[in-house]
């Protein structure tokens, strides 16, 4: 019987999953990994288990794209049939994705315990499909693993008992501190050509920002305004490019010679990418924590942000998507130095050692004496 079963769907679920899974390897806990195929190309999905050296998954449900609600239904069934096959200790659930939900609430209804890392982050608007999984799967938790103190309170505050939240760290950033090197040595701004110059980097895929076509094309206009200033690196997320093929706004793409369109980026391009820009533009959650790491200037191109601690102790403003706004402050961003900041509390490389470190407390906690000291 396997102790973990560690669930991945989405891309930035493997980000954070390869923290844990190398520090359970490194603990000697053994792991499953189920991969629910939520994005399931190479773009979106292998590239990152070559990369970040994660494991071939052991069970893949093969669920691909869907409504939010087919989607759910379909790796519940899925996900039921695999957990009563695999029967582990403690179910292991990343970030706030439909994968992250479906599974969390399977692994609940059949009373297995349920690990959520990535806790208590909360932007408070509903509208956004992320949200409702977040607060649901935090409910349905046995132990809540929160990357920082404003989620640790969202949580107290929603009435959940605070013996069950433990505040460990980030382990979206666990991974960058692990592949920083590596992404600097593949020096992907000189292969483009950016090498030394100022560049912007951009990524959209938030539902907010790209299914209403008004709100889509006039965020393709600014970007086209923005690489009137300086050269703007796009790569295009599959969502964002179907909606804008949908749409037919092909054409804002090709309207600057200084707006780079490019398919989604592996991970140690991106971040490479990322580390040397001048300025980034983003709806991602995770890339808000990354430029705060980075020290890059980051203008998060939606209302809120579910991640306070960028905006407080790192480089992250949230300025909407109103097209004078978002000129206006990619301008003043660009006209400021980035001053030395102190990193978020515990951002330090070793969130993963954290969790596992508790579940393995758990597990053995759970184990009457004499076979935890056996097998300890
Ligand atoms: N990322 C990447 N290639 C790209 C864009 C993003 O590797 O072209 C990485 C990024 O560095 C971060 C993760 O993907 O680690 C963020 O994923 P995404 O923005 O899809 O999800 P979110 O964080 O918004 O949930």
């Amino acid at each position: 019987m396997p102790q973990l079963l560690v669930v991945v769907g989405a891309r930035p679920n493997f980000v954070k999953a390869a923290s844990i899974v190398e520090a359970a390897r490194r603990a000697e806990l053994s792991c499953v990994i189920v991969h629910t195929g939520q994005h399931h190309d190479a773009e979106l999905s292998d590239v990152f288990f070559d990369e970040l050296v994660l494991p071939e998954p052991d069970v893949h449900l093969g669920v691909g794209s869907h409504s939010h609600s087919t989607q759910t239904a379909r790796i519940m069934l899925a996900f039921e049939a695999t957990l009563e096959r695999i029967r582990p200790a403690i179910v292991v659930v990343v970030g706030d994705v439909n994968s992250t939900l479906a599974c969390s609430l399977v692994a609940a209804k059949e009373r297995y315990p349920v690990a959520h890392v990535e806790a208590g982050l909360r932007c408070h608007d509903l509208s956004m499909p992320e949200e409702i999984n977040r607060r649901l799967c935090d409910h349905l938790s046995s132990y809540l693993f929160a990357t920082s103190r404003d989620a640790v309170d969202n949580l107290v505050r929603e009435g959940i008992d605070r013996r069950r939240i433990f505040f460990v760290g980030n382990t979206m950033i666990d991974t960058l501190v692990r592949f920083r090197e590596a992404s600097r040595a593949r020096r992907t701004a000189a292969r483009m050509g950016l090498a030394g110059r100022r560049y912007a980097l951009v990524t959209l895929h938030r539902s907010a920002n790209v299914d209403d076509w008004v709100v889509l094309e006039s965020l393709l206009s600014t970007l086209v305004e923005l690489s009137r200033i300086l050269p703007v690196v796009f790569p295009l997320h599959p969502r964002t490019r179907d909606r804008i093929e949908h749409a037919e706004l092909g054409a804002h793409l090709v309207a600057s010679p200084r707006l780079v369109v490019v398919p989604p980026l592996g991970y140690l391009d991106f971040v490479g990418l990322m580390g040397d820009a001048s300025l980034v533009l983003t709806d991602s959650g995770g890339v808000q924590e990354e430029t705060t790491v980075l020290g890059v200037p980051c203008l998060t191109l939606r209302e809120t942000t579910e991640r306070p601690v960028t905006v407080t102790h790192g480089t992250n403003r949230v300025i909407g998507r109103n097209p004078h706004r978002v000129l206006e402050a990619a301008v003043e961003a660009l006209g400021q130095r980035v001053s030395a900041h102190a990193l978020p509390e515990l951002w330090d490389g070793r969130a993963g050692e954290r969790i596992v470190e508790r579940l393995h407390d758990e597990l053995y906690a759970a184990l009457p004496s004499a076979v935890a000291a056996s097998a300890g």
